[in-house]
């Protein structure tokens, strides 16, 4: 039986970090070893009681002032300084941009394994950390085990729930982030301006595919998302083909996990499916009772998104009202 020292978690996504815990608790909880979250950042106090409430034993809070200005470079050799020192088994990080980055450059610099977008995470009966994750559009799942250590994964948001919070008791230790000269100098940042919530963290999302006509139609879907406080987006032909949008929802765009999704007007190939399958509950509006989208769907529309989407936004109107 494997000997293991502790879990620990980090995300610069706070959402992510409470989800992350839930599965590191459960992975201490089993090897009976303690579970630490890692916090970096300008505004790490203040974080930390929540982190021990949500399941935390121990949480290492590293705030910097230039964590502004270069967070990557010194996230890197902290927390690469870090896991040297204190030598954690398992090591999970929020899969983020940012975060896969992160956590492939610190498997480099310690010689060890990293493996990404993990699905599933539980210890075997010879105490190995086993994972999962999803390949090939979701057509096949690669089980995988670590031959080093530290054992480093990547999970993605919704992956797992995050637990209730509890009045429990940790501990709190502030640390120096490691000074580091970055290798980039940052000439300048410029905040992208975001209105509404990325379509990767919203709970609902209303999809449109190229069953919609015009930019114009999309906006029963865009009046059904804000009566649902959702997020509306599309496939990609519409933001590649038709240039309508920039973004799109699938295998070469973003991967989502809404609680709801509604897709109209998508016929439900493969690639857009890779994105989207994970939503809790599908609904799928097509004219096209033969619609691949409908193997997926929890909820079958059949009929003209046109008549549809618009009655739905009147019957909810009406009963708000
Ligand atoms: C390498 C590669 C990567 C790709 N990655 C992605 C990706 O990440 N995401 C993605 O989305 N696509 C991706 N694609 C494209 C993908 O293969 C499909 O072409 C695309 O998903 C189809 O989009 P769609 O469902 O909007 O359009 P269509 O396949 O044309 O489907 C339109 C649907 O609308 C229905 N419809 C038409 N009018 C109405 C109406 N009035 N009411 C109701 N229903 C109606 C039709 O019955 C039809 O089923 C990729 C392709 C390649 C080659």
């Amino acid at each position: 039986m494997k000997e293991y020292v502790s879990v620990w978690v980090y995300s610069e996504n706070n959402n992510l970090m409470l989800e992350l815990i839930s599965c590191g608790r459960s992975l201490s909880d089993t090897l009976k070893i303690e579970l630490t979250a890692v916090l970096i950042g300008d505004e790490a106090e203040g974080k930390a009681d929540k982190l021990v409430k949500y399941g935390a034993d121990k949480v290492f809070m590293i705030n910097h002032p230039t964590l502004k200005e270069s967070p990557d470079e010194i996230c890197l050799a902290t927390l690469t300084d870090l896991i040297a020192t204190h030598k954690p088994e398992i090591l999970l990080i929020g899969s983020t941009k940012n975060g896969k980055e992160l956590a492939s450059r610190i498997a480099a610099r310690l010689e060890t394994g990293c493996i990404q977008d993990c699905s599933y995470l539980t210890i075997n009966g010879e105490g190995q950390l086993i994972t999962k994750r999803v390949v090939y559009s979701g057509n096949a799942v690669v089980t995988a085990t670590f031959s080093r250590s530290p054992h480093i994964a990547t999970v993605p948001l919704r992956t797992f729930e995050k637990l209730e919070p509890t009045e429990r008791k940790g501990n709190i230790m502030k640390l120096e982030a490691k000074a580091v000269k970055p290798r980039l100098d940052v000439v300048s940042v410029s905040k992208m301006e975001v209105t509404d919530v990325k379509v990767e963290e919203a709970r609902i999302v209303i999809c449109g595919g190229r069953g919609i006509d015009s930019k114009e139609d999309f906006k029963p879907l865009k009046e059904l998302a804000q009566i649902l406080e959702g997020q509306v987006s599309n496939t990609r032909p519409l933001a590649e083909d038709r240039k309508w949008f920039s973004g799109w929802v699938g295998l070469s765009g973003k991967k989502i996990k809404p609680t709801v999704y509604i897709g109209c007007g998508i016929s439900g190939m493969i690639q857009h499916v890779a994105g989207m399958r994970d939503s809790k509950i599908v609904v799928a509006i097509n004219k096209d009772p033969e619609a691949a989208i409908f193997e997926f769907a929890d909820y079958m529309v059949v009929g003209d998104l046109y008549e549809i989407v618009p009655a739905i936004v009147k019957e909810l109107k009406k009963a708000l009202d």
